[in-house]
């Protein structure tokens, strides 16, 4: 099952066409794309019987984030080998958890502003919640989870690298529209490994990252079984599970996005997203 958000209605999509859920459902589901990750089973037989026959196209520029208003978002940091290496960090012993703010969440297809000079793309899978899990085992995570997403965590670095240690992570990577997910929320049941999901990333055309996730540090069962022992994870929450490496900041030169670049975002089974950007209009400011 794939569920969009097509112009802040819950969709039901197949083979480029989509169903409104409300609507497919007689009016069981609401057409909040919020409401869905709750009755995540339901929805998982409402897709079984719907017919597709008359469903409308796609049109992808009315795709907004299927998930756009998560309660918490988590990231993990350092969650790959080759990322922690070009990052001249050990691997953490545990499981390197920070925030991004819900309000930074955008979808697919959207164009993002750039604050600065020094904003870098980072690629990464994403688990939505569906059931809530709280003190659950890893062996039984991957049932807490309805489905996984494309990500991008975009990082401000000056801002993120900036103060005192633990630094500023959760603001560097929560700028409006710095957490861009999407096309489509793929229930775990389509892929044939869930834990071994390839994912690529392009910046105006050059291959910049590219990984399996079966390469994680923590895989998604690991990480919703960690973040549970402490507190609720609750339906539509999102954990961007880390970047591979080949980052803009660990490279030589240093390569950051600039208001011409196209980012283009793929995981295999999910589809892609596509992101242009456009410098500030007005420099962010903040105490130096
Ligand atoms: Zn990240």
């Amino acid at each position: 099952m794939r569920i969009i958000n097509h112009g802040g209605r819950a969709g039901l999509e197949r083979a480029g066409h989509w169903l409104d859920v409300e609507i497919a459902s007689d009016g069981w589901f609401t057409s909040d794309p919020m409401a869905v990750y709750a009755r995540w089973d339901e929805l998982l037989e409402l897709a079984r019987e719907v017919d597709f026959t008359d469903a409308e196209p796609v049109d992808e520029a009315q795709l907004l984030a299927p998930v756009p208003r998560p309660r918490q978002i988590f990231a993990v940091g350092l969650n790959y080998r080759a990322h922690a290496a070009e990052s001249g960090l050990d691997l953490p012993k545990a499981p390197f958890i920070f925030t991004k703010f819900p309000a930074s969440v955008t979808g697919p297809y959207s164009t993002v502003e750039l604050p600065t000079k020094t904003v870098d793309f980072e690629l990464e899978l994403v688990a939505v919640i569906g059931a809530q899990a709280y003190r659950v085992e890893a062996a039984d995570a991957w049932r807490h989870v309805a489905g996984l997403t494309v990500g991008q965590d975009l990082s401000e670095r000056e801002l993120q690298l900036s103060g005192p240690a633990p630094q500023q992570f959760g603001l560097g990577k929560s700028y409006a529209g710095f957490s861009p997910i999407g096309p489509a929320v793929v229930s775990v049941d389509e892929f044939d490994y869930p834990d071994d999901i390839e994912i690529s990333g392009f910046l105006s055309g050059e291959e910049v990252q590219r990984t399996r996730t079966s390469d994680l540090v923590f895989p998604v069962s690991e990480l919703v079984s960690y973040l549970s022992q402490i507190l609720p994870l609750l339906p539509g929450d999102l954990i961007f599970t880390g970047t591979p490496s080949g980052v803009g900041w660990g490279r030589r030169p240093q390569r950051y996005i600039g208001p011409d670049d196209e980012l283009v975002s793929r995981a295999e089974v999910i589809g892609e997203m596509r992101h242009r950007f456009t410098a500030t209009a007005k420099a962010a400011r903040r105490p130096r």
